[in-house]
């Protein structure tokens, strides 16, 4: 199946109360390991590319090729999006070059006036190539390619002002942070999520900093309109852990261990592990069909 645009995948997913996890790839084993766990759980999934990340991989043409040669021999039947994380206006219009399904371009730290008229823009340029775009209103806390955001809740009003653009999907800060969450972190803001989804109405809802909220956060802001929720961290940091576990157990030095494809078979496996779980929390296991 060919890349798709996230609209549907996402508006299902809001009717039916579960969310679709995005999750950032850096790599082919990353790719690989998120598009087979989709594929084997028969669930959508969005893969997520920051600017960083792109950059890392050469650029977004290969990541496009990449992707695009997988779904065709991997035999992937599930709906995957191929989605630009946290982009600047440049970036975003690179994706839609490059041959991306969707998009975020991320104007919060713009004055508002800006990020509506660049969104303006990018929403007719997304219609009319038949893709999705995520939009976002407040930062989100935390460090994202060396840009470090406070975090703070979203204007509820200036929310329902971007939504009604045509965005497919909106990011609202509600005091999640990307990375580890620290130890004197006051939760999500549940009052704003609310309010948000009163005035959003349908519109999927998307909750970014995944990693390590408690399962009963995650399901409370599913059942507040949240239908797409970012995995970033929580991947590379299994990922890390059973790599270092091999090394440290020895096993690159017996045989032929040192074997690129020996040395990142745990964390692969950590990978695909760590995706399954968090499609089980996300409600999105045999969503596909
Ligand atoms: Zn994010």
């Amino acid at each position: 199946m060919a890349l798709v645009s996230a609209k549907e995948m996402l508006q299902k997913a809001k009717a039916g109360h579960y969310a679709v996890g995005a999750f950032n790839i850096n790599n082919l084993e990353w790719t690989k390991a998120i598009l087979l766990t989709a594929e084997e759980q028969r669930s959508p999934v969005m893969l997520a590319v920051s600017e960083g990340a792109g950059k890392y991989m050469a650029g977004y043409k290969t990541v496009v090729g990449m992707v695009n040669g997988m779904l065709e021999e991997l035999k992937i039947t599930v709906p995957v999006a191929l989605h630009l994380d946290h982009g600047s206006y440049a970036g975003a219009k690179a994706c839609i070059e490059a041959g991306f399904s969707s998009i975020m371009f991320d104007g919060s730290s713009l004055p508002f006036e800006e990020n509506v008229e660049k969104t303006k823009e990018l929403v007719a340029i997304c219609e009319e190539k038949g893709m999705s775009i995520e939009a976002e209103v407040g930062s989100i806390g935390g460090e994202e390619d060396g840009v470090i955001g406070m975090g703070e809740c979203a204007d509820p009003q200036e929310c329902k002002k971007i939504a009604d653009l045509g965005i497919t999907m909106l990011a609202a800060g509600i005091g999640n942070i990307h990375g580890k969450y620290p130890a004197n972190w006051k939760g999500l803001q549940f009052d704003v999520l609310d309010a948000i989804q009163q005035l959003t109405g349908d519109m999927p809802l998307v909750l970014h900093g995944g990693t390590g909220l408690p399962d009963d956060m995650v399901k409370k802001a599913i059942n507040l309109g949240v239908s797409k929720i970012n995995v970033n961290t929580e991947c590379q940091l299994v990922f890390a852990e059973a790599t270092r576990k091999y090394i440290e157990e020895g096993k690159d030095q017996q045989g032929k261990g040192y074997d690129p494809r020996k040395l990142l078979a745990p964390g692969f496996e950590a990978i695909k592990a760590k995706v399954k779980e968090k499609m089980e929390v996300f409600g999105s296991i045999g969503k596909a069909d």
